[in-house]
């Protein structure tokens, strides 16, 4: 357990050697200002009857939990849906302060499915490569992607994986994370998706988000990266099924001989 710079606590994960939430911004701050602000559903709720969101690594449910309580603020009559996906549920995950714990206790108290407070909740458990493929339709207005990072957890974001989350989208969905990858942001940029930066919080760079019905809006040296620099290439898994060191040996091959 980790005290982050917020005062809320995240966990850190002894295989991935990462913390789930970034410490320099705080657990708590990472969720509003890298995933529910910038991702512009707030807005959104205020004249939608329904939202639903895709939570891709649903860790300690903070971004869920977060998004509820919120989304409720704005509508109280608001439907809200989310499909989460998570390969390992931790035992007794830390709390946030309320009102989130509120949230948070519901969720986890009814793992892995529920329907109420005008709620519906559904967590699909295991490699979220296979789970996305069973799922035949969901329209989310948005997606909280929120794996560990591109190097740790490649198989996450790979091109394919993109494709099976943007598969998931509503035309008018968004995409969110706290990355900056230059091979996550290829992939997205292949896959038709439009791309803009978000603020940095707790650290230099920028997190991205995604759209088809949002304008890019990059730095011309975003840009001139994305098309030229020879990280630029996406990590690929054509089966949804390589070996994460794979996938990470395959990106690397090609980065060097880009660069050669
Ligand atoms: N969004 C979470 C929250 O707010 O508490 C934090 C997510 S944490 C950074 C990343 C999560 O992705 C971990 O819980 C991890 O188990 C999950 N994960 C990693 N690889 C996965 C995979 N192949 N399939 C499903 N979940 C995966």
């Amino acid at each position: 357990m980790i005290l982050t710079a917020d005062g809320t606590f995240t966990v850190f994960h002894p295989l991935y050697g990462e913390p789930y939430h970034s410490v320099t911004a705080g657990a708590l701050t990472e969720c509003l200002e890298k995933f529910l602000y910038p991702s512009g559903i707030l807005q959104r709720a205020k004249e939608k009857r329904e939202i639903r969101i895709l939570d891709i690594g649903f860790g300690l449910g903070y971004n869920v939990a977060v998004a509820i309580k919120h989304l409720r603020d704005e509508n109280r009559h608001l439907q809200i849906y989310v499909l989460s996906f998570e390969k390992e549920l931790m035992e007794n995950p830390p709390l946030l302060p309320e009102p989130y714990g509120y949230y948070q206790r519901l969720l986890w108290e009814n793992l892995p499915a529920f329907e109420k407070e005008g709620i519906s909740f559904k967590l699909l458990l295991g490699d979220a490569r296979k789970k996305i493929t069973e799922v035949s339709s969901f329209e989310a207005h948005v997606v909280f992607h929120d794996a560990f990072s591109p190097l740790k957890n490649p198989e996450l974001w790979t091109l394919q994986f993109l494709l099976q989350v943007k598969r998931l989208m509503d035309i008018e969905g968004v995409w969110i994370s706290y990355t900056s990858s230059l091979a996550v942001r290829k992939s997205l940029w292949l896959l038709g998706f439009n791309l803009q930066t978000t603020a940095s919080v707790g650290r230099r760079r920028g997190g991205t988000k995604a759209g088809l019905s949002i304008p890019t809006l990059l730095s011309p040296q975003e840009m001139h990266k994305l098309l030229h620099s020879p990280f630029s290439v996406p990590l690929e898994d054509h089966t949804l099924e390589d070996d994460p060191s794979l996938i990470l040996t395959r990106y690397n091959l090609r980065v060097e001989h880009l660069k050669a």
